[in-house]
Parts: C-alpha cells; sequence; structure tokens
C-alpha cells in the first residue's frame, strides 16, 4: 500500500479531522505552540485540562509565561504530566520568542521550514515531533509529523517499517504531494486510526484495512 492509498482509506472512513484540536481566537498560533509542547507524552484530554487551568487564569500569553514563577506553571499545567519539565520547555519557549524575536510569534512562525525547525530543536525541551506539529498546525508548512502511531501504522500495514524519525519522515515527504492541508489532515487521520483500530493491542476483525495489512495476514 501507498501512503497515498492509506490516506485516501482513511478520509474515506473517518472523514475530515480539522485538526488542530481546540484553540480559536487572537492566541491560536500560541495555544498550538503550547499545546504541542503540553502533548509530549500524554492524552490530548490531560493536554485539555492543563489549557482550560492557563485559559482560566489568563495565561495564554508570551510575556506571562515568560515570568511566571516555574513551580506556579508546573501547578497550572499538572494535568498533562511532567509538568516541571514541560514548564520549563514553555518559559525556554516564550523567553526565546522575546529575547530573539521580540515577542512576535508570527515573525518567528514565518521563516523557511529548515530555520524554524533548527531555531525550535535548539531549545529546551522540543524535539523532532513537537517541533514538527508547531510547523505544521501553528505555521502552516508541510512538515510531515512522525508519531508512536505513524510508525505503528506504516510498520504493520508494511508501508514502511523504519523507526528512525528523520528517514520515516522522508520516506512520506518524498511519497506525497507537499502540501501543509494534506499533512494536517493525514497525521489527524493516522491518530484517529491508531486510537480506534491500529491500537497496541490491534482491533484487526473490525478493522477496514484488514484486507490489506501485512500484520493481520502473517497473525494467520
Ligand atoms: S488489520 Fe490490525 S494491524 Fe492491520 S492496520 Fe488494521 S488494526 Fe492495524
Amino acid at each position: 500500500m501507498r501512503p497515498i492509498q492509506l490516506y485516501n482509506s482513511l478520509f474515506e472512513n473517518f472523514g475530515a479531522q480539522h485538526w488542530w484540536p481546540a484553540a480559536n481566537g487572537k492566541n491560536r498560533a500560541l495555544e498550538i505552540c503550547i499545546g504541542a509542547i503540553l502533548t509530549q507524552n500524554t492524552s490530548w484530554k490531560n493536554v485539555e485540562k492543563a489549557l482550560a487551568e492557563l485559559h482560566r487564569h489568563k495565561m495564554i500569553d508570551i510575556g506571562k509565561i515568560s515570568k511566571c514563577n516555574s513551580k506556579k506553571l508546573a501547578a497550572l499545567i499538572r494535568s498533562s504530566g511532567y509538568h516541571n519539565q514541560k514548564a520549563k520547555t514553555l518559559k525556554a519557549f516564550c523567553s526565546h520568542l522575546l529575547k530573539n524575536c521580540n515577542g512576535n510569534l508570527g515573525g518567528m512562525l514565518s521563516r523557511s521550514i529548515p530555520e524554524l525547525r533548527a531555531e525550535l530543536l535548539a531549545l529546551h525541551g522540543i524535539g523532532n515531533e513537537t517541533a514538527d506539529s508547531i510547523i505544521l498546525y501553528a505555521a502552516h508548512k508541510p512538515a510531515f509529523v512522525i508519531d508512536a502511531y505513524t510508525k505503528r501504522i506504516a510498520g504493520r500495514l508494511g508501508i514502511s517499517s523504519e523507526q528512525n524519525y528523520e528517514k520515516l519522515q522522508g520516506f512520506f515527504e518524498s511519497r506525497l504531494e507537499k502540501n501543509a492541508q494534506l499533512f494536517n489532515e493525514f497525521h489527524a487521520l493516522l491518530v484517529q486510526f491508531g486510537k480506534e483500530f491500529c491500537k497496541k493491542k490491534p482491533e484487526c476483525g473490525e478493522c477496514f484495512l484488514n484486507g490489506k495489512c501485512n500484520y493481520y495476514s502473517s497473525s494467520g
């Protein structure tokens, strides 16, 4: 199965996912960046609780996060897990914006993908998946996000068994039109498929792709 065939099957079955989940209003881009940091190693439900707390305290604000006491910020985002580390990352992100971009997130997000990626990866606590989520969902630029669902689904369907982040990203990007809306939808659909069907313990009997799946055909 080719990546575009997988995309088409997922889209046919699930329809548009309208990601990024949540995030509206004037601070949408900042909220997406914050959400991308908070969602590391946790479910979106836990992130929603942390974002609600930040909203309640009017903390979706670069200056306020940057100045906020680390312990206080960690307490506000406690529900997202790893809250001390994530508070440090949020502060590093916002302090960087203030010091090096005059607090202008839009300016930073307007950089080219390689520049923006390098800038994000240099910040404390930001790895490949978080950087690419920010590039794709906050900057609306075509960076294909790889996560555990992508690796698992691609491996089981026989699309690619590559585990290295950049190599698997390159695999998908070289086989798809480099289009931010396509990448946006594809990643969201993979997450949906991974949650509903291709779980750690997969629901192969119910899965609409089981006729095309290496894992299923070899598991007898
Ligand atoms: S058949 Fe099973 S292993 Fe294959 S894609 Fe579907 S859920 Fe995943």
